[in-house]
Formats: C-alpha cells, structure tokens, sequence
C-alpha cells in the first residue's frame, strides 16, 4: 500500500497546483492522473492568466447571437445538437444565471478569486524558473462594430471602476496600431488590459509546477480516479501494483469530475464547452505583439513558444463526441485578414474541455455529507487563471484553517 495524507486526482492545472501546495506546506501527497500530467485541458489553452476577468464568461441573450448560434453561424459558440438535451439543465440554468443583473452581481465572488490569481502563482513558482514563461503583455480585445464596442465599454468601465482594473480603449486604426502594429484595418476600437499576464507554453508551466512538486517529495502515480472508493479511515484507489491510501481526496478531474462526484452523490449541472487550438509559422516581418480577443468571431490569437496559437470559441458537446473543429476551419480566414500568419504547424488541431458551472461559479469546498472529500473543478473559461487560488483554498480547509474569502458561492452545497 502507498498511502499518504491526501490523493488528488487529476493532474490538469488545478490538481497540479493543489498537490504542490499540500506538498509546500508539509502535508504529503499523492497526484494521481491516468496520463502524464497536464494532458487535458491546461495542455493547450490561449495561456492568459487573466487577471482582468472578474466577470465570469455568461451566455450572450441577444437574440440575434442566439438564432445565429442555432443556425451554425456564430463562429464563437457551436452547438452539437446530439449533446443539446443532456445539457439542457446546464443550458436552462446558465441562460438564467446570465441575466445582466445577476452577471454583474456575480462578479463580487469571483472577482475575490480572480484577484488572487498572480500573488497565488507567484508562490507557486518560487525556486523555479517558469517566470521565464510570462510576459506581462496584457490581452487586447478587438471590436468590428462601434454598437458592439461601445456596449463593451460601458460594461469594461463599470467593471474597471468597481474592481480598480487599469484599462486603456483605443479607437481607430493608427491608435489600434501602436500596440498591433501589423495588424488590417479591421477592427474600429480595442480594449488593453495591462494586468493580465500571458504565458508562453501554459503545458511547460504545468510541468515546471509538478518537477517543484516532486522535488518537495510528492508522489506521482497513473490510475483511473473512477476506482475511487471510501475506507474505515478514509479513501483509496487501485494503483498499477499496490492500493493507494489516503485520509483526504480532491477531485480535480476537470471535465471528467461530476462523473465522480455523482459517484458519491453529488450531481451538480455541469457543461463541457470545447475549445481547439491550432499554431501558425509567425511572419517574422510582422510579429504578433500582443494577445488579441476577436470578439466578433470568439477565436484569440496568442504568440507561443510553439508559434502564433488561434484558440476557438465554445463547443458543446458531451464527452463522448469526437472532435469536430469546425470552428477551427470557420476562423483561419478571418484571423488570416486581421493579421499575417504563416503556414499551419499541425495537420490535427488540438482540443480540451472547459468545465463549466451554470452560475459561472468554480466548485470548491467539502462534498456534501463526505467527510474529507473535497471538490475543485468546474472552472471554465479561467481555470489557468484560477489553479492556484483553489490550491490556496483547498489546503486551508485541509488545514482546517478558516478562509477570510467568502466561500458560499463555490461551495459544492448549492447544488
Ligand atoms: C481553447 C481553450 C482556451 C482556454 N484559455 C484559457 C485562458 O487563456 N486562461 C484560463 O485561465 N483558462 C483558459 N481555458 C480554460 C482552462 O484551460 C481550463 O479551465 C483548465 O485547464 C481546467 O483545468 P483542470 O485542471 O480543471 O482540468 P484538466 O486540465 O482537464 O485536468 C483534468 C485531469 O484529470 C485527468 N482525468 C480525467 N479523468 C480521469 C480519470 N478517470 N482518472 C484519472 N485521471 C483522470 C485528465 O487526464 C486531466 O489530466 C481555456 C480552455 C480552452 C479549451
């Protein structure tokens, strides 16, 4: 038997951070993944910890987005109409969640997580070297028509003001250009946000998070998490040659984890929205010189140490579906317009998963009546941004400290 004080199953951005913070504060750990860590989602997303995002991604309700997104045009959100039913309790609720009175209230909560996001990483990364990974380049995001710009704005300025976040609009081409400067006359404003960071290989991150987790005497073992069963003294799952042993377990499994959280009870709505990357040959004349948001079309394009990464919009669709990168093939012409991007670097475009809650809310907390079982998943559109501040969240309750966050909204109970 291999036993330790804690198991936390999956090793994406959010278990990896976990294990590591148990490990940093003494408490021993096993991680446990039925792949190498970091495969999943956190392998290949757009790498922006973003720290501008205190309001979580809601559902646009305007109705010309949503007959458009029914009919298959709206490059930014797909739906897999086999999938639809299943999701429609996510999908019911979400929509409700996404009324502009309850967003903006929603921002309160999680803008106490998103501030966290680069004091909580910047421990996570002491004594090793994945700060050479970030730049503090911020994220611009680009609008094609003054009524989409100026309802953003109105919404940026709000948020700006109630959340002290420094942003800057630019409108026109010749401004646009002083932070783009190769990019078509294509957009009629854009908005920077200065704070937020981007990463150059969000799976080199992950790696150099676990090597430190390692190196802190944290176990690695590869087992499937749906063996997941409870003891007389806790819980336990069937490693490749001897049982692995715990008092605690936190289910970070991303995607996968209301599958295991049904296991024991807990049902909660979850949604997968898929995303896709593919990389560009940068034109070494015309650099990509920041992160740019396509708002129209829901695709971002990112300089990576892999080249120029174009990250899709949402698609939904169940776990089973196999990848369909429609969107991927919908937005190269349009990125291709906006800005030079040489040959494609992959034949196959990647994919992941966000894990998404109805009220945009992460999970994280205790399960209901399952003593020392604790839940972190369900972060959507920000779970780069948010693997450490649930690290820090999860290890004091397991410390049995008492947080000064109030924890209610992500608490596994409102489901
Ligand atoms: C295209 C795209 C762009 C994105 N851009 C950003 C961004 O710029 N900024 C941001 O903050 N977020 C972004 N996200 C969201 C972010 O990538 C996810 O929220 C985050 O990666 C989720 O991390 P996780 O650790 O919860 O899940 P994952 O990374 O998916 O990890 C879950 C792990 O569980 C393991 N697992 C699953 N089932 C089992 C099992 N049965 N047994 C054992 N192990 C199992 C998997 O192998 C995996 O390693 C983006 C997502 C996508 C798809």
């Amino acid at each position: 038997m291999q036993k330790a004080e804690v198991l936390v199953l999956g090793a994406g951005i959010v278990g990896v951070s976990t294990a590591l913070e148990l490990q940093r504060r003494g408490i021993g750990t096993i991680l446990i993944d039925r792949q190498e860590p970091g495969l999943g989602a956190s392998f290949g997303n757009s790498g922006v910890i973003q720290r501008e995002a205190v309001l979580p991604y809601a559902m646009p309700r305007n109705i010309i987005t949503l007959i458009s997104t029914v009919l298959g045009r709206n490059t930014a959100a797909r739906l897999h109409w086999p999938s639809i039913p299943a999701m429609l309790p996510f999908l019911t609720r979400y929509w409700w969640h996404s009324s502009k009175a309850r967003h903006y209230a929603l921002a309160t909560p999680y803008a106490t997580l998103i501030e966290r996001c680069m004091v909580t990483y910047e421990r996570a990364m002491e004594g090793t070297d994945a700060k050479d990974l970030m730049s503090p380049d911020g994220i611009v995001d680009g609008y094609r028509s003054r009524r989409a710009f100026e309802a953003a704005r109105r919404e940026a300025d709000i948020m700006a003001q109630r959340f002290n976040l420094p942003l800057t609009h630019l409108e026109g081409t010749e401004a646009i250009r002083q932070v783009l400067p190769h990019i078509a006359p294509e957009f009629c404003a854009v908005t920077q946000y200065y704070q937020s960071v981007i990463v150059s290989d969000p799976h080199a991150l992950l790696l150099k998070l676990f090597k430190k987790f390692k190196k802190l005497g944290g176990q690695f073992a590869t087992a499937d998490a749906m063996d997941l069963t409870k003891t007389q003294t806790g819980y336990s799952v069937p490693g490749k040659d001897r049982p692995l042993e715990s008092k605690h377990v936190v289910n970070a499994l991303g995607a996968h984890a209301a599958l295991l959280s049904a296991k024991f009870g807990l049902k909660p709505p979850i949604g997968l929205k898929r995303g896709y990357h593919i990389h560009f040959e940068p034109d070494p004349d015309a650099p990509l010189t920041a992160t740019l948001a396509d708002q129209a079309y829901g695709y971002v394009l990112t300089p990576k140490a892999a080249g120029i990464r174009l990250t899709t919009g949402a698609e939904f669709a169940s776990l089973a579906t196999p990848p369909s990168p429609v969107q991927v093939e919908q937005t190269e012409p349009i990125a291709r317009k906006l800005h030079p991007l040489g040959r494609r670097l992959e034949t196959t475009p990647w994919m992941g998963i966000r894990p998404c809650m109805p009220d945009m809310m992460p999970v994280i907390g205790e399960m209901p009546d399952q003593k020392n079982h604790w839940c972190a998943f369900g972060h959507g559109h920000q779970g780069l941004t948010l693997g450490p501040v649930t690290a820090d969240i999860i290890a004091d309750a397991i410390e049995g400290k008492s947080s000064k966050l109030n924890l209610e909204p992500f608490s596994p109970s409102r489901f």
